[in-house]
């Protein structure tokens, strides 16, 4: 095998653009209307003003970034985005994309295989987990329009936008201090028999954390529920769950086969740029409430095409082909993309036991993902809230190599003493901290980022 190294994007997308300006050239030459062209050193203007403005961002691809959910996609990614995206398929219809729509084939069936779902399967790539999510919570109105969604107090806020976008009525059942869905809860209002789809997060957006899915599927089965996960955020964890995650948690992950359908982000942790999410079904029946008829649309092939299988209509063959590219060089192992999914992993685990030992900091709850909550050592709401807010200023300014950006994370009287921590209830909510680790590069990073803001909270605790 040959030896990996720093990849030259530059050269990647030069290779690309050369080998698809050829394949153009093979169709025979035309003349460029005249009302597209333009001077190029007025482009090469303008796109300068671009990169310029584009120094206004934050810092997503360096680990100093330890704030949301952002970092660069793949040079491969990029490499084949681009390249595709220069002939711009339409993965609606198969006439549209007949290269793209098989690798969109390709990289479904590699990512079903990951869940273990059944080789017969109903799924898609989608615009973003938002889309995904709304199609799953619109198959389970289809199902059972007059049931109710349940999903955990945190669940991603687009399934309560999306139930009032369908029209249907949706329930939250609370949390336990590890952020988990409560089964009690869960199991109060299922015994009101009211709910038709149970929604599952296995890694919630603020917390990481996993609802206990083995368990929920359990009480779905009992009360003749469905159950619809959403993995958005952490899908991928799946590949190094059993030797890498909580036995505990990894028992979840296990149990995500018998979900009747699943999402998951591959702009998350999949190492794609934006307008990549997807959804699976295990009931391939549900296909027939796609149904549409459209003059406009061209299906010449007999063969599925995606258009008649999903809400929307055009999507970017470039994001099957950047997936598809990815997944040949990270394949969906423990050794493939879980190896760079286990030092995020590692981050928050070795930064968890950094703040059990430090003087000033303190962690919120054990990460069960790479998502890390933490705080000051302070004894009122106040002061917490005051405290995170001027880390997270005062470590992002100042010189660029200087900068570490956070986030923070509102919560609550009742969920801090959930957590047992004593503090002063003078005000209703306060800000902590929060970092997703979801850099590899934040696994030797952890304890400079450790050390950056134990020094500042202490001055600031004073
Ligand atoms: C990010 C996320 C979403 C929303 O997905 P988008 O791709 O941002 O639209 C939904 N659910 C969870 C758990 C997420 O992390």
């Amino acid at each position: 095998m040959a030896d990996k190294s720093d990849l030259q994007l530059s050269e990647l997308v030069q290779q690309v653009v050369a080998a698809i300006e050829t394949d153009k050239a093979s169709y025979g030459e035309f003349q460029t209307h005249p009302s597209v062209k333009s001077d190029q050193s007025r482009v090469s203007e303008v796109l300068k003003e671009l990169t310029d403005r584009l120094e206004n961002n934050f810092p997503y691809f360096h680990p100093n970034y330890a704030a949301q959910m952002l970092k660069s996609p793949h040079p491969v990614a990029i490499a084949a985005y681009l390249a595709t995206m220069i002939i711009n398929p339409n993965n609606h219809s198969i006439d549209a994309s007949p290269a793209t729509t098989q690798m969109e084939r390709e990289v479904l069936r590699q990512m079903a295989a990951m869940f273990e779902y059944p080789e017969e399967f109903l799924g898609h790539l989608t615009w973003s987990g938002t889309t995904a999510n709304l199609e799953a919570l619109w198959i389970a109105r289809e199902l059972q329009p007059n049931k109710k969604i349940a999903h955990s107090s945190d669940a991603h806020y687009t399934h309560s936008r999306m139930s009032e976008v369908l029209g249907t009525t949706n329930v939250s059942i609370p949390t336990e201090a590890d952020g988990r869905m409560s089964l009690q809860g869960l199991e109060d209002e299922l015994k009101k028999g009211e709910i038709g789809t149970i929604v599952a997060t296995m890694g919630t957006t603020g917390l990481g954390a996993v609802d206990p899915l083995a368990d929920i599927i359990v009480l779905a089965q009992k009360y003749g529920a469905r159950v619809h996960v959403d993995t958005a955020y952490g899908g991928f964890f799946k590949l190094i769950a059993e030797n890498h995650l909580a036995p505990e948690t990894a028992r979840h992950f296990a149990a995500l086969k018998e979900a009747d359908s699943i999402v998951v982000d591959p702009h998350k942790h999949g190492l794609q740029p934006y307008g990549s999410g997807a959804v699976f079904f295990k009931d391939i029946s549900i296909g027939k409430f796609y149904k549409h008829d459209s003059p406009y649309t061209y299906f010449i092939s007999d063969d599925l095409h995606f258009g008649e299988i999903q809400l929307e209509c055009s999507r970017a063959g470039a994001s099957a082909a950047a997936i598809w590219a990815t997944l040949q060089i990270f394949p969906l192992t423990e050794q493939g993309l879980g190896s760079v999914l286990i030092p995020t992993r590692t981050a928050a685990t070795n930064w968890y036991e950094l703040l059990q030992q430090s003087e000033s900091l303190q962690p919120y709850q054990k990460p069960e993902l790479d998502i890390l909550t933490y705080l000051p050592r302070v004894q009122s709401m106040s002061k917490l809230d005051h405290v995170s807010h001027e880390l997270l200023v005062q470590l992002g300014q100042g010189p660029r190599e200087g900068q570490i950006h956070l986030a923070t994370y509102v919560v609550k009287p009742n969920q801090l003493s959930q957590r047992d921590f004593q503090m002063a209830e003078d005000a209703k909510t306060a800000r902590i901290l929060r970092s997703v680790l979801m850099k590899p590069e934040h696994e030797t990073w952890v304890p400079h980022l450790n050390q950056r803001i134990e020094d500042l909270a202490s001055k600031l605790i004073g």
